[in-house]
């Protein structure tokens, strides 16, 4: 599924001028990730926030098993498998390629 959310690593540290919240959208798996769990996530909603002056519009969503998602752990989830889909699509570049000749 798709999710807008804060990624606050890419942010300036805490201290460091005005605060300017990062938001992306990022594609993630639609189970749950805890082993033996891999059920349904919640539906995502909006959900408008204010950090220091800075509004930003993020999604938020309940999982109906009860494990919660954390922003920082979704980061990380959706730079895994944007690297495997990267990983994936040279594979078959490769493959490809190879054909033609
Ligand atoms: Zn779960």
């Amino acid at each position: 599924m798709k999710v807008t959310i804060r990624d606050r690593a890419a942010e300036a540290p805490w201290g460091y001028g005005y605060v300017q919240p990062v938001v992306v959208t990022v594609e993630i798996a639609d189970d749950c990730p805890v082993p033996d769990c891999g059920a349904k996530r919640g539906e995502p909603r909006h959900l408008r926030q204010c950090d220091d002056g800075a509004w930003y519009s993020v999604q938020v969503w309940d999982n109906p098993c009860g494990h919660v998602d954390m922003y920082e752990a979704v980061v990380r989830e959706a730079k895994t498998l944007a690297q495997a889909a990267y990983d994936k699509k040279q594979a078959t570049r490769a493959t490809e390629s190879e054909v033609a000749l």
